[in-house]
């Protein structure tokens, strides 16, 4: 049983970042929930969390949500960097304003969240980062260049993060899902249906899961039961560690 906390978790509308909030709060943590997308807002309080719209692509919306957290709970304990979206096409023909926008949500944004959450977590001597990556920071895969991009850089964020918060009693890892029953997925298999010819079916069969062991989604609630460790204080010796929970797909 772990002590009540305080904890911040970003993309909280749907999918990963709304099975998160709502295995924090049933483990007893007080949750800001933070989003751009205003449907977070009953999603959230349906769970007993706080609510905050922001869009964190802007650097002040990142201080701001921090700010948000203090000013409610006095405190920040546990910083759960979530929010992230997709874009598909070659190098070649990637869109430079999607290329930035993926960077500033996905990569800025954890290092700005990170940098406002620390003081609160140095003072207290505990703190807790974790980081949502993916399969994608571990290999790529052809058309998602800023995506793989940002996901290798959070890794490189969260091994920096856990060196200088060792002392600090803050450690940091990071979440390494492969495909997640989640909103962003169901569009992806759409999108690959349509451009293949094929069944949504055949899609999640034969190009989704190809390189996986075992051959079905991941269950948002599974990737929020591994956060809810690494945020406990039973996790105080795992830190600046990547967390496959990948169905065997980098095994091979
Ligand atoms: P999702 O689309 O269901 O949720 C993403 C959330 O981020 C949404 O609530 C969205 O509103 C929010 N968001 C997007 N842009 C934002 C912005 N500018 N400011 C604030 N919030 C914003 O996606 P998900 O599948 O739950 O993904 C969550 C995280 O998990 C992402 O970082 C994703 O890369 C990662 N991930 C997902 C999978 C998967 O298969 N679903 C696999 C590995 C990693």
């Amino acid at each position: 049983h772990s002590t009540p906390r305080v904890a911040l978790v970003t993309g909280t509308s749907s999918g990963i970042g709304a099975a998160v909030v709502a295995h924090l709060r049933a483990q007893g943590h007080q949750v800001l929930a933070v989003d751009f997308n205003p449907a977070g807002r009953e999603v959230a309080e349906a769970e007993g969390a706080v609510f905050h719209e922001a869009d964190l692509t802007q650097a002040e919306a990142c201080r701001g949500a921090v700010d948000e957290a203090l000013r409610r709970f006095g405190r920040l304990d546990i910083l759960v960097n979530n929010a992230g979206i997709q874009h598909v096409a070659p190098i070649e023909e990637f869109p430079q304003e999607k290329w930035r926008q993926i960077i500033d949500l996905m990569l800025t944004a954890p290092f700005l969240l990170t940098q406002a959450a620390w003081p609160s977590m140095r003072e207290n001597g505990w703190g807790r980062i974790v980081n949502i990556a993916s399969v994608h920071a571990q290999v790529a895969s052809p058309g998602k260049a800023a995506y793989i991009s940002a996901k290798h850089g959070m890794i490189g964020l969260t091994k920096t993060a856990a060196l200088e918060g060792g002392a600090q009693g803050i450690t940091a890892n990071a979440l390494c899902p492969a495909y997640v029953k989640t909103p962003l997925v169901d569009n992806q298999i759409a999108d690959q249906a349509r451009l293949h010819g094929m069944e949504e079916q055949e899609v999640i069969e034969q190009i989704m899961l190809k390189n996986a062991a075992v051959k079905r989604l991941i269950d948002p609630s599974e990737v929020a039961s591994l956060v809810g460790y690494l945020a406990s204080d039973a996790a105080g010796a795992v830190t600046g560690a990547s967390w496959n929970i990948d169905l065997g797909w980098t095994a091979q």
